[in-house]
């Protein structure tokens, strides 16, 4: 507000009826008040903009209508004073209000008049409307506290940059990116480039000092120290304008901080490798899978043969298919334990989520595993209540495989003339099992690497044979189905294994049964005739599948080495049966299968897959694709026989 002097000539009060003619249209506010600050007189422009007439405002003070809650009471208390003074004012905004409540931003010029002694008589004000003006600042206003708020939480800074003196102008978001207070720092680009990585500083310089007309504008990512050592990632990007000449004048641009977004793209990159790696190991694993059960197989089974005719051998060498079985079938054990570890462990193991009755697996598991708790005098008991329907959501094949460990653990470990008992104790949400029995106990210092791999807890050289493996796949598989395991125990007294399981209600759907190929096979009555070809490429396999069919000498068996050979040989002469290799030279079982299918002369002969691949995932599949029995290598003689037995037509009467 500046103050104007007054007119040093008087003004009469004539003077000012001239002076409503002239200003009665003019387009800005004018009012005449008298020497109290009382209106005596306003011009059309003030009626049509405040919305009062002149009849209703003559004889009062403009403060009594125009105010309100907005109006600065300490702009209006100043204006005051200056007036009693009998100074004018001038360019004063206040927030006034229209008659009916608008907000009215006005300029206000007032001019005391004073007669020939310098009395004011009255006063003119000259008042524009700033309503909109002030909308627009504010609206603008807004939005630079918008873009400010926008910047900061997009962790943007932005700036500008006077090319000839390096003189920069940033946001506050700019000084906070580089750790720079307004105070620390000269508002030169050079303080800026302090804090960038060394390593990138060349980068930086360049693409700063290269900017041509022809490509004004930059991009590029590069990483800053902050005074603790801490390194963030900034994105740059920013806009050259050049003289006529094509010197560069200003640079104006954003600087971003995305050290988050790098993080997840380096996470991402992790991600993907670590996926590769897994897929990769998860494939070597089946590799092996394959090739160490493909020599077993012919170990197992010559052993098996030879075994079917120890009558025949020496008395002094009779037992030693037995041995050799055994010590087979430990080796067995092994390989599918350390390989399904590995596998849980890479992630690569495909589990089903079924509803298991739990007291009715555990009694089967219990039946199946009588021999071994008879031969250790060891007695297996379920508590009454654990006879009742109660199911548990998880995969039934790897739930049968961890309780087969932690029931032969505890015949294993249990005393001559001990007992374990199981019991299933039902809860809100979960299903406990627990296996207790009374053997030795495990000391409090070795209860922590009990379900580490390979770990035997001195029981190395004991007589109780066992590799470390099964409780650490039990608690791999119990975690990934879902649960938990876990074990008390009494040096002395024995051990208590808790196993706790997702409860599945009754009403969740049937109860699943463990795949077909594992359950025992039905005995068939064996039928001796009937033509089966064997698509077989490994030689010692096919040696095998001779000794085998011997078993069976009215069946006439012929060989095909690739898949091929066997397509040929069926669609000649379409057998009663098919044992098919899944991983033959020329193609895969699958791929066989399929072709057997399209042609009529072969599409009712059933098929089985013979493979060294033991995963759920593979047998799951060759059975959905209408293969009739999947036979696991290692085969097993008795199983292997009552397989065939099943699959071929029935004896004719009279053959
Ligand atoms: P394995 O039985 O093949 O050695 P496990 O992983 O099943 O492998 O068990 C690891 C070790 O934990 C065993 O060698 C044994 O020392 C100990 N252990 C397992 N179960 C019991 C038990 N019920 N009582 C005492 N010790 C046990």
């Amino acid at each position: 507000m500046s103050a104007v002097s007054a007119p040093s000539a008087p003004i009469s009060r004539d003077d000012l009826r001239t002076f409503q003619l002239v200003v009665q249209h003019v387009p800005n506010m004018v009012v005449i008040a008298d020497a109290e600050r009382r209106i005596e007189w306003v011009n059309d422009a003030y009626t049509s903009i405040t919305g009062w007439t002149l009849d209703e405002v003559r004889g009062r003070r403009p403060a009594a209508f125009l105010h309100g809650p907005g109006t600065d009471p300490e702009v209006v208390a100043r204006m005051r004073e200056a007036l009693e003074r009998g100074e004018p004012v001038a360019g004063v905004e206040v927030l006034n209000y229209t008659k009916d409540g608008r907000e009215l931003w006005i300029a206000l010029n007032i001019q005391p008049v004073c007669d020939a002694d310098g009395r004011v008589h009255h006063y003119v004000a000259i008042q524009s409307n700033l309503t909109e003006r002030k909308r627009f600042e504010q609206a603008l206003s807004e939005q630079r506290r918008l873009l400010q708020q926008a910047l900061a939480l997009a962790h943007m800074g932005s700036w500008e940059m006077d090319h000839e003196t390096g003189a920069m102008v940033c946001s506050d978001e700019m000084y906070r990116l580089f750790g720079r207070s307004r105070t620390d720092c000269a508002c030169h680009w050079e303080c800026f480039l302090e804090r960038v990585h060394p390593q990138d500083l060349p980068r930086v310089r360049e693409a700063f000092a290269q900017p041509t007309p022809q490509r004004p504008e930059h991009e590029f990512e590069h990483r800053i120290v902050l005074p603790g050592g801490q390194v963030r990632w900034l994105l740059q990007r920013g806009r050259t304008e050049f003289d006529p000449e094509g010197r560069p004048v200003r640079t104006s641009g954003f600087a971003q901080d995305i050290t988050e977004s790098k993080r997840n793209e380096k996470l991402e990159r992790d991600k993907q490798a670590l996926e590769q790696l897994s897929r990769a190991k998860t494939q070597f694993l089946s590799y092996m899978s394959h090739e160490l059960r493909t020599p077993l197989n012919a170990i197992v089974g010559f052993s098996q043969l030879l075994q079917s005719r120890a009558d025949a051998l020496p008395p002094t060498v009779a037992r030693y298919p037995d041995l050799i079985l055994q010590a087979s079938e430990h080796l067995l054990r092994l390989i599918n334990d350390l390989l399904d570890l590995s596998l849980v462990e890479s992630g690569g193991l495909a589990l089903s989520r079924d509803r298991v009755d739990v007291p009715k697996l555990l009694h089967e598991l219990i039946v199946l595993l009588d021999p071994i708790a008879r031969k250790r005098d060891v007695e297996v008991r379920m508590e009454p209540g654990a006879r009742m329907h109660c199911s548990v959501w998880g995969d039934s094949t790897r739930l049968r495989q961890s309780f087969i460990n932690l029931l032969s653990n505890g015949i294993k470990y249990n005393r001559h003339g001990g007992t374990l008992t199981v019991r299933v104790l039902p809860g809100e949400g979960q299903v406990r099992i627990e296996f207790e029995d009374q053997g030795d106990g495990i000391p409090a210092d070795k209860l922590d690497s009990l379900f580490e791999p390979l770990q035997r807890l001195g029981r190395e050289s004991g007589d109780v044979e066992g590799a470390g493996l099964g409780l650490a796949l039990t608690r791999s598989l119990i975690e990934r189905m879902g649960g938990r395991i876990g074990v008390r125990s009494q040096v002395g007294r024995g051990s208590v294994f808790v196993v706790e399981m997702p409860r599945a209600e009754e009403d969740d759907g049937p109860v699943s049964r463990p795949a077909p190929w594992i359950e025992p096979e039905a005995l068939a009555a064996p039928r001796p005739y009937g033509r089966v070809l064997c698509i077989e490429d490994n030689e010692f396999n096919c040696l095998l599948l001779e000794g085998l069919f011997e078993q069976r000498p009215g069946l006439a068996v012929s060989y095909a080495r690739t898949g091929a050979e066997g397509l040929l040989l069926a669609q000649q002469s379409p057998p009663d049966l098919i044992l098919l290799d899944m991983r033959l030279p020329d193609m895969d079982g699958h791929q066989v299968y399929a072709q057997l299918q399209q042609d009529a002369r072969t599409r009712g002969v059933p098929v089985i897959a013979c493979s060294a691949s033991a995963y759920a995932e593979d047998i799951r599949q060759a059975l959905s694709e209408g293969l009739a029995g999947y036979l696991i290598k290692p085969l097993s003689m008795p199983q292997f026989l009552a397989t065939i037995d099943r699959f071929l037509p029935p004896p004719v009467e009279g053959r």
